[in-house]
């Protein structure tokens, strides 16, 4: 038998470093947590209180402590997305190679538009607006990522077309919803107080006033609610999605999400926010069009969240619920979302659009449209796989009627 002695000196300050570097570890720990919780607090935002919850609470999309859809959505399985993820996502649902963008600078909007209106898609769902006489930005994001962190996270596809000094004066920003890829806090502090006026679904302002923005310049609507301003009308109108920006998912549905209606003297413009299929369109199409131009999700979709985003075939469909206007995707080629190729969305709508004889526009990223003469659709992105839409269906819960039997109620 061998005797090991151990010098209870040497013991006692092994005990001791064992002590010390589990305490180091535990305070790394927490000193990182604790990062990370104040960092992403302040870009995460800040829950409404006072007389915003007020105004939220006596809404009518209101609902058990938290906002609801139109039509309610049918929540994902993480188990079946996780395996999704890791064994049917597409290997070209980024691009290999830089997407080309048409470079832009504050000049270009000098003129004012040759027929009144004119749309330049920025980047995923930022687009500016111009529309008898006034400039609406909507749902800016000039960061790298769609994350509350500057290294982590959804990373987007090419640069802005044009920079953020670089914007012309704007009349009004609106915001669909509290999502990182449509409200970016990096973006908003930069506007900051120049602009005259963020309009927002409710609970939304919370954000913004926690990042610098007077409160005299948010303005908060539910659906169907209007503001005016440099001879425009903002009016929120409903979609079916969800909201919530907190990495723990403490703050899901307390906040509002909505489309927009921009209607100038002579132009109307739908933006459908992020939005799956409901039967709200027609509705929308009625009290509040004809539009020129709608502005449609067509992105970051899969059948297990058929309920939060369109399928291209179904963004078609609420088209021709509208009513009118020139189709322009948007919400795709940002940021890789989903499962799908990244061209899928387009292949798709360019197909339906055929089969259906809706007009569209496919802008390059950067590049103006005016819905009154839309250019002749010319593919400038890559020609890739892609899944059609009986290899790939997008079909939400819950839907009762086809778009063609909805109009012929209209019709009626
Ligand atoms: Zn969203």
């Amino acid at each position: 038998m061998r005797f090991i002695f151990i010098d209870p000196n040497l013991e006692r300050n092994m005990i001791n470093t064992t002590a010390k570097f589990s305490d180091l570890v535990i305070s790394i720990v927490l000193a990182l947590s604790l990062c990370l919780l104040l960092f992403s607090c302040t870009t995460t935002g800040k829950r409404a209180s006072g007389s915003r919850t007020q105004k939220m609470k006596s809404s009518p999309n209101w609902k058990d402590e938290r906002f609801v859809n139109p039509l309610p959505r049918q929540e994902e399985s993480i188990l079946e997305a996780s395996k999704k993820y890791l064994f049917e996502k597409s290997e070209f649902s980024s691009p290999k190679r830089p997407i080309e963008t048409i470079q832009r600078n504050r000049a270009d909007f000098d003129s004012s538009p040759v027929d009144g209106i004119r749309i330049t898609w920025l980047f995923h769902s930022s687009i500016l607006i111009e529309i008898d006489d006034a400039r609406i930005l909507v749902d800016p994001v000039w960061s790298k990522r769609a994350s509350p962190l500057d290294s982590l996270g959804p990373k987007r596809f090419f640069e802005m077309p044009l920079a953020l000094d670089d914007l012309p004066e704007i009349d009004a920003v609106v915001i669909s919803h509290d999502h990182y890829d449509h409200l970016d806090h990096r973006t908003i502090k930069r506007l900051g107080n120049r602009i005259p006026y963020y309009v927002v679904p409710l609970g939304v302002g919370a954000h913004l006033e926690y990042w610098g923005i007077e409160s005299k310049r948010i303005i908060e609507l539910d659906w169907w609610e209007s503001f005016q301003t440099s001879g425009v009308t903002l009016t929120a109108t409903p979609a079916r999605h969800f909201s919530g920006r907190s990495l723990f998912l403490s703050d899901l549905y307390q906040t509002l999400w909505c489309g927009w209606v921009i209607a100038g003297k002579d132009h109307r413009v739908f933006y459908s926010g992020d939005t799956a299929k409901f039967h709200g369109f027609v509705d929308i199409g009625k009290q509040l069009g004809p539009f020129d131009a709608v502005l449609m999700d067509t992105g970051a979709y899969d059948q297990l969240w058929a309920d939060v985003h369109l399928g291209p075939e179904q963004a078609i469909e609420a088209r021709l619920e509208l009513g009118s206007g020139l189709f322009i995707p948007i919400h795709w080629a940002g940021f890789d979302l989903a499962l799908h190729g990244w061209t899928e969305p387009v292949e798709r709508i360019m197909a339906e659009a055929e089969k259906t004889g809706v007009e569209i526009a496919i802008p390059r990223p950067g590049e103006s449209i005016n819905p009154r003469n839309p250019p002749v659709v010319k593919r400038w992105w890559p020609e890739l796989p892609w899944q059609t839409p009986s290899e790939a269906p997008v079909v939400s819960s819950g839907l009762k009627n086809s778009t063609t039997e909805l109009l012929a109620v209209q019709q009626k």
